[in-house]
């Protein structure tokens, strides 16, 4: 089953990555010419995708290409930046307005839009009118932390598509329940997942953390479930998530989830250049020739160790990366490269929980 699906491309050209998973999913199959089809990426501040916070506009781009080589011609660009931004100026910054003008498409600021009252259970949600009248909307966020929900990704990103009175409520309702119950209010058809370099505590950027995939897949809880993972949490932890699954949004279940992976040739990747908060992290860490994929897990890894207060606690020296390989080295070893170590936890990139609960195992 479709839904079921989460498809992870990795490597570091984003417009043809895009577009080359698209290809394999054979997305267009779901479209015809006459469809209106909504992007909606993540500007939730004016600042580049570099710094973390927004989403990179050439995998927009990949996808913007991939929907007019196969006949699509209503696409538009849907945003409404946070309540203290404004979504022109992000527009402009992150290179929105460009990509519009160059392929021909709408670009609509959500703030100036009307809105529709959507029932969800108790709780009725202003949805921006726009949103509700196109026939295929394709969710775009950047997987990052966020300093009250932890995490912000697939369900997350959908609080663009409301009016900023309706933002300012959701924060007065605590955010966990509005956010799950918005998943049913707005039903994204595709989740394309920026994840080249989220940032690493805030939802507005400053310390991105080199992650170089792509993920996609048509249930955004399961693609949230699978997110949360990644970055060193568990599902639970990520509260709205639970609740989105209640109301049938879609699965948390990873267990019956079918993963696909295709490698760009991020594993040629080199060297993984830590800055700031993510360096202090890494002092424990030895890398050689690390995969940006799996040195960025790491990095999210220790930063829940540091959450829960237990990083001082770490006392054995961590490596990673394919230069480690057939290194008979003592310490913690990061990945399958690492097999000679003392001790390490496989995979290729393991994921984010698992090195956590390593790492906790090791203290
Ligand atoms: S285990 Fe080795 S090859 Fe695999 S992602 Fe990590 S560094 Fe790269």
């Amino acid at each position: 089953m479709k839904n079921k699906e989460i498809h992870v491309i990795y490597g570091r050209q984003p417009e043809k990555m895009v577009y080359e998973v698209l290809e394999k999913m054979d997305v267009a199959k779901a479209l015809t010419p006459e469809m209106t089809v909504g992007l909606k990426p993540n500007l939730v501040v004016a600042r580049e995708a570099a710094s973390g916070a927004t989403t990179t506009p050439e995998i927009v781009e990949g996808v913007i290409r991939y929907l007019q080589d196969h006949g699509i011609k209503k696409i538009a660009i849907l945003e409404g930046s946070w309540v203290g931004d404004s979504t022109k100026k992000a527009f402009e910054i992150c290179g929105y307005k460009d990509l519009a003008r160059r392929y021909q498409i709408g670009l609509y600021d959500l703030k100036d839009d009307s809105f529709v009252v959507v029932k969800v259970g108790d709780l009725d949600i202003k949805v921006c009118k726009r949103i509700t009248e196109l026939d295929y909307l394709i969710n775009m966020p950047v997987l990052k932390a966020h300093c009250q929900t932890l995490m912000t990704c697939a369900l997350k990103n959908l609080k663009g598509c409301i009016p900023d009175s309706e933002k300012r409520r959701f924060h007065s309702l605590g955010l966990t329940k509005p956010i799950g119950y918005l998943g049913k209010a707005v039903v994204p058809d595709l989740t394309i997942v920026d994840g080249l370099n989220g940032d690493l505590t805030f939802e507005e950027g400053g310390n991105p953390v080199e992650m170089a995939r792509i993920i996609v897949g048509y249930d955004p809880v399961l693609i949230d479930a699978y997110a949360a993972e990644l970055l060193g949490y568990r599902i639970e932890e990520i509260k709205y998530i639970p609740v989105a699954a209640s109301l049938g949004v879609g699965s948390a279940d990873l267990a019956s989830a079918e993963l696909f992976e295709y490698d760009m040739g991020y594993k040629k990747a080199g060297q993984f250049k830590p800055s700031g908060k993510a360096q202090r992290l890494a002092q424990k860490v030895e890398a050689r020739e690390a995969c940006s994929a799996c040195y960025g897990t790491l990095i999210h890894s220790l930063q829940r160790l540091a959450d829960n207060g237990t990083l001082g606690r770490l006392k054995q020296k961590i490596y990673i990366g394919q230069g480690m390989r057939g290194q008979n080295l003592t310490g913690l070893g990061i990945g399958n490269c690492t097999k000679s170590c003392s001790t390490y936890i496989p995979g290729c990139p393991p994921k984010g929980k698992d090195i956590v609960a390593f790492l906790e195992e090791n203290l």
